[in-house]
């Protein structure tokens, strides 16, 4: 039987069966490899010279373009799971976890209607009802995974802002000229991110030395600011320093106000998960919604946000989408992730996370936090040790950020540039006060104490 040029790309035929080969050898290769190299980006005229055009009319065939990735591309880019990629947020998902991942794929399931993916959205919403509950939120809580914790945000704050237009206007209150968002001035950069794409301000609120937000500082920005607050945002686990906001004290200033109650945990709410740490969240419970990334910290892969709702109906009241051809899936009560966010096409991108759980139970992942809690701690005692090093700050959770005595900012690029190039480790420079810092964020489990002090010792000689 021969097969038309068109029906070539969908048809079960030998070239199918090789490419599908191909692609799941590589991927088997990847997933199970022990020493895939740490890697680094190349610049764009670089990356050009090497691959070449690979976009043309004719097609350079799936062996050649698999082969540009392996040799060009995929090098190219920075091996997040790296045990020693120790910037920004590591990334570590199980093995368990990016494997599911392909299915997600090859099963084409969309996640985005009960109608259309009722098994997958089961599934995801056992994740979420269980993660709910280790907050501490009541049952009925749920919600929907999303791409990030900036769209989680986002779509938290949509939903605070709904919920306060609704209040105001029952009580024949009027609008006020401008919304406001209360959080600290450590907040992540995706609240004020939000607050542009809403057109709403944000208010700043100060912390003390320790960087925690604290109550009494939030309630004399509700009494000055009023009405015009929709949401407090409090941060379980700053992004540069794993500062967890007093939350308790927080939702205690809240409490009565009407004001929405918003918890970006996007980094650090899986450490409640852990034995270690779990105290430090006291008052989480009381969130009108919350963020927490399986992407960062629960080991997932890209890209997975678990948005929840105290009261899912309020998140459902912004964000569902109504046109015509979606009448079907609005008029019933179904159950439709689409409803819960700003988004409507999705992935059941929550799956990969429910499949690792189910496959090695919940203990495990808190006995994973809780090493990389550890293994900071420790680490953190070694900084303190070394008079060339100053420890700006004790970690709370996974993240420790220290100094290096004498460096200037350009000490720090060149070191970070040359562990890099030597394959070493991925340490990017970061700040505090203005002050240029090292940062190490721990949250893979193969990330060894002897790692971190082989980083450490190559910042002790004088010279740089
Ligand atoms: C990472 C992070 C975000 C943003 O999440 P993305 O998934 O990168 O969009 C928001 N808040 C905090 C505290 C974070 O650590």
């Amino acid at each position: 039987m021969t097969t038309s040029p068109v029906a070539r790309m969908h048809a079960i035929t030998d070239e199918t069966r090789t490419i599908v080969d191909m692609v799941l050898d590589y991927s088997r290769a990847r997933l199970v490899s022990e020493d895939t190299p740490l890697d680094k980006p190349l610049a764009a005229a670089e990356l050009s010279r090497l691959a070449g055009r690979t976009i043309d009319e004719d097609g350079i065939g799936a062996r050649k373009a698999l082969g540009i990735f392996e040799h060009v591309l995929a090098p190219a880019c920075i091996t997040t799971d790296d045990p020693r990629y120790l910037s920004f947020i590591p990334s570590a998902p199980t093995k368990a976890a990016a494997a599911f991942d392909l299915v997600v794929s090859a099963s084409a399931l969309y996640g985005g209607s009960w109608l259309e993916g009722a098994g997958a959205v089961h599934a995801e919403n056992e994740v979420l009802r269980w993660l709910a509950a280790e907050f501490g939120l009541p049952n009925g809580a749920g919600g929907v995974f999303v791409q990030g914790g900036t769209l989680g945000n986002l779509s938290a704050l949509v939903a605070a802002r709904e919920a306060a237009r609704a209040r105001l206007q029952e009580a024949g209150a009027t609008r006020p000229d401008r919304w406001k968002i209360v959080c600290s001035v450590e907040a992540h950069s995706s609240i004020a991110s939000a607050a542009r794409v809403m057109d709403v301000d944000v208010v700043g609120v100060r912390v003390q030395d320790d960087g925690m937000l604290r109550g009494d500082a939030v309630r004399e920005a509700l009494d000055e600011h009023g009405d015009s607050v929709f949401a407090v945002v409090a941060t379980a686990g700053s992004t540069n320093f794993g500062i967890v906001d007093d939350i308790a004290s927080i939702a205690d200033a809240v409490a009565g106000t009407g004001v929405w109650l918003h918890v970006d945990g996007a980094y650090g709410l899986a450490a409640m998960l852990s034995p270690r740490t779990r105290d430090r969240f006291a008052g989480v419970e009381h969130a009108d919604s919350l963020v927490v990334d399986p992407h960062k910290w629960l080991f997932a892969p890209f890209d997975a946000c678990a948005l929840i709702y105290r009261d899912p109906e309020l998140g459902r009241r912004a964000h569902t989408q109504h046109a015509e051809y979606l009448d079907t899936l609005t008029e019933t009560s179904d159950w439709s992730p689409s409803d819960f966010a700003a988004h409507l096409t999705r992935r059941p991108r929550g799956l990969p996370l429910w499949f690792s759980l189910a496959t090695y139970g919940a203990a495990v992942y808190r006995e994973a936090i809780t090493a990389s809690i550890d293994l900071a701690q420790r680490i953190a005692d070694e900084i303190e040790r070394r008079p060339e090093l100053t420890l700006v700050r004790r970690p709370q959770l996974g993240v420790v950020v220290f100094e290096r005595v004498g460096w200037e900012k350009a000490d720090y690029t060149a070191w970070s540039t040359r562990l890099l190039d030597a394959q070493h480790a991925f340490v990017t420079p970061s700040s505090h006060a203005g002050r240029t810092n090292a940062r190490f964020a721990i949250l893979n489990p193969r990330t060894t104490y002897d790692d971190l002090v082989g980083i450490l010792d190559t910042m002790a000689g004088t010279a740089v």
